[in-house]
């Protein structure tokens, strides 16, 4: 298993190969490719679709409004921009913020995975449905699956995966940014519980339901327990 600075290097070594990046054509329309940013160890990761003008501009993931929305948001349960790694599925910017093409994702979804492997999250957000569809492998639109954790092998990781509405939708209609806001508060849940991989499956919880003894007989110590 790799250290935490074996790792750090790798992600170096990909954050470099991103800004040079040519796998697709998106690299001729970019002013910079954006990485993402954060704690290299975070146990949090956020994965949104792909830059804006903004990002493009700057380098750097959610840095216009919603970027600030998200802020806020992680504020509010304790957290902020320097405790998570904030990404996107695709690191350069389609023009005109047109929807990403199936060629531009093929060549574009290894540095993600990669970046899960290297991070090692326990929970991966992602914003919106572009994101949650991809990842989850589900074509179940976002309003239907937020807010509900999934249990994905993302990079080879057994990860939470936390389908969240898109900031910039919240931004655009309040009963979002409420349903957003409310589904923050599972963060801090899923973060504090067990590993994504300790969870039961549905068959695990069939096959551990066993046959009482026959006449069991209460000890001191368990009537301790109950009574
Ligand atoms: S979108 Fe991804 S694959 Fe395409 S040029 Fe940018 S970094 Fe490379």
């Amino acid at each position: 298993m790799a250290s935490a600075e074996e790792r750090r290097e790798e992600l170096v070594a990909l954050f470099k190969e991103v800004q040079a990046c040519t796998r697709c054509p998106l690299h001729e329309t970019r002013t910079k490719a954006v990485f993402g940013a954060g704690d290299a160890d975070a146990e949090l990761m956020f994965v949104g679709e792909a830059p804006g003008a903004e990002e493009d501009r700057q380098g750097l993931p959610f840095v216009g409004r919603a970027g600030r929305l998200l802020n806020q948001l992680l504020e509010e349960i304790g957290m902020s921009r320097e405790d998570v790694f904030i990404a996107n599925v695709l690191k350069s910017r389609p023009p005109g913020n047109r929807d990403p093409q199936p060629l531009e994702i093929e060549a574009c979804r290894p540095y993600l995975f990669d970046q899960v492997r290297l991070i090692e999250p326990k929970v991966v957000c992602t914003l919106g449905n572009f994101a949650t569809k991809l990842l989850s492998g589900n074509p179940t639109g976002i309003t239907r699956v937020r807010g509900t954790p999934q249990v994905h092998e993302l990079g080879g990781r057994t990860v939470f995966l936390l389908p969240l509405f898109h900031p910039a939708a919240a931004l655009r209609t309040p009963s979002v940014k409420e349903t957003l806001r409310a589904d923050f508060g599972l963060i801090s849940e899923l973060l504090a519980g067990p590993a994504p991989g300790a969870a039961p499956t549905a068959e695990d919880e069939e096959e551990v339901e066993e046959p009482p003894d026959p006449e069991p007989q209460p000890t001191d110590e368990q009537l301790g327990f109950f009574g």
